[in-house]
């Protein structure tokens, strides 16, 4: 595209994938405008002055994508741990190995009988049922999922048909609407492919007669993590590689469309050809000079959870192998919490310190007190029996952020507002990706993401593919 510049809003796995794509392919006429003053956006990890090392929630790197893999090796040098997943529910005074409903032998037997009974009559139901229909494209891109949870309109919905209404009550119920701060039937259910491991009757049953844990569901049942430094340390792997093209502290406000010119809080302006953006889509549009009332009205159907992930570090022997549980019920805010220190030793000042983080998810819909957060999550801690009373003596370290937008929430009316807006800004090159850039929870993953920006950067140079967002169809740029 000869002399073109490209300007690319957000220094986060999205917009590094993007610029290192470019590079790759000989292309130099590019520049990151970074709001923060570090890069990784939420894969971004923090050390305190104590020495415990904080990413934003918890953050395990698996991948879908070669690629990633590679670029992943070559960025860490190698310099990582393998772990195979241990991750639970909390329950009561138990711990459910996950996912949930294929490990229901661990519940109480009047429980485990609501749930079995449920599950018996949602697969007479829904024979056969295993996830939502997806167009045969998206299908494929999740490694191949069977027929469907036909009758139910939305999530909750959803849930019911094929869990039936043990597993909903218990489980399903009150950890979504924990941890997406948003009304169930008004999410869709054709997200759920690859993460909610749905339910095959026989195997539950099998699992219970037994006495069989059933734990290896999902993709990220085995993940990596770098040895230092937090998830970031992949992200800040890209600096050196990347000198003098990235612009830190540089929030850019406003755009002017027909201009093609950026202006910045610091008051300077930059001028582009092709603008590649990772801000929140929202926050996009409503930078567009001349304003754009049609975008403005689309983009209030989309939905976002903000976040505020708690983290706590101990000084005391690390505890157990746990990676990460769910919390379901209202003993505590939290929906997750993250043994991080077991992520690696490195997390912690040495090994006679340990780390806890606990996510907590907010919304107009389920609004939190954020100045009483942290004696709140430790209280929940106690409450749930992960700590002792006598451990809150051992906190030494505390670490909050808040995180506006967090999870971009697949509602009922995404994919038309989506189909609204992408296409429109595209008209005037302006190619929006990412987590929050394309709300597509799906494939808002720190693979997903790097790999959404280094095949916009195979697109925008040589016309390439873009097989991440291929399968929805309703993006495309006409
Ligand atoms: C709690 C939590 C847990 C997660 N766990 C995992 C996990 O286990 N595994 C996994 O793969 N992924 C996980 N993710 C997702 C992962 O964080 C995202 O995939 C990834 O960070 C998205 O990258 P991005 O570049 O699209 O967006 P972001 O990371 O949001 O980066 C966007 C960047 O744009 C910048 N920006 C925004 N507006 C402007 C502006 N106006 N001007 C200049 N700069 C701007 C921001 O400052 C930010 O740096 C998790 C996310 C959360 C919130």
């Amino acid at each position: 595209m000869g002399e073109n510049h490209i300007a690319i809003i957000g220094a986060g796995p999205t917009g590094l994938g993007c610029a290192w794509r470019l590079k790759e392919l000989g292309y130099n006429h590019f520049h990151i405008y970074e709001a923060n003053k570090y890069v990784g956006g939420l894969a971004a990890s923090f050390k305190d002055d104590r020495g415990f090392t904080w990413d934003v929630g918890g953050h395990v790197l698996f991948s879908h994508y070669k690629y990633y893999d590679d670029l992943f090796d070559r960025l860490l040098e190698r310099r990582y741990l393998n772990h195979i997943r241990t991750s639970w529910i909390r329950l009561g005074d138990r711990f459910i190995p996950y996912p949930f409903q294929n490990n229901l032998r661990y519940l109480p037997t009047p429980i485990l009988l609501e749930c079995l009974i449920g599950l018996h009559r949602a697969s007479q139901n829904s024979p056969g049922a295993r996830s939502p229909k997806l167009c045969s494209s998206l299908r494929s891109h999740f490694g191949g999922v069977g027929s469907v949870g036909d009758r139910s309109r939305n999530f909750r919905e959803w849930i019911l048909e094929i869990f039936g209404d043990g597993v909903a009550r218990l489980f399903m119920f009150p950890y979504n609407e924990k941890a997406w701060a948003f009304p169930l039937e008004e999410m869709s259910k054709e997200w759920i492919a690859e993460r909610v491991s749905v339910v095959d009757f026989e195997r539950v049953l099998k699992n219970i007669i037994t006495q069989k844990d059933d734990v290896s569901w999902g993709p990220n049942s085995a993940f990596k993590f770098p040895e230092e430094g937090g998830t970031g340390a992949l992200f800040s792997a890209f600096l050196p590689h990347l000198k003098g093209r990235i612009s830190l502290n540089k929030r850019c406000t406003r755009i002017e469309t027909e201009k093609h010119l950026l202006h910045f809080e610091d008051g300077s302006e930059k001028s582009y050809n092709t603008l590649v953006s990772s801000a929140p889509l929202p926050e996009l549009v409503s930078m567009l000079e001349p304003p754009r009332p049609d975008l403005l009205t689309a983009a209030n159907d989309l939905a976002f959870t903000s976040g505020i992930m708690v983290g706590l570090g101990f000084s005391g022997p690390p505890p157990g192998n746990k990676n990460w549980v769910y919390f379901p019920d209202d003993r505590t805010p939290i929906y997750r919490l993250t043994y991080f220190s077991n992520y690696s030793p490195k997390n912690a000042p040495d090994e006679n310190h340990f780390s806890l983080m606990g996510e907590v998810s907010y919304s107009p819909h389920r609004e939190i007190n954020k100045s009483n957060i942290i004696n709140e999550v430790i209280e929940g801690f106690v409450k749930s029996g992960i700590l002792l009373e006598e451990q809150k003596k051992d906190i030494v370290s505390t670490f909050v952020i808040d995180v506006p937008y967090s999870y971009p929430v697949p509602t009922l009316r995404r994919n038309a507002a989506l189909g609204r807006i992408i296409p429109a800004l595209a008209q005037v090159d302006i190619h929006s990706r990412g987590r929050h850039g394309l709300c597509i929870y799906e494939i808002g993953n720190m693979d997903h993401s790097v790999m959404q920006g280094v095949e916009l950067a195979d697109a925008l140079l040589n016309k390439g593919a873009q097989p991440t967002i291929a399968p929805f169809i309703f993006l495309q740029e006409k």
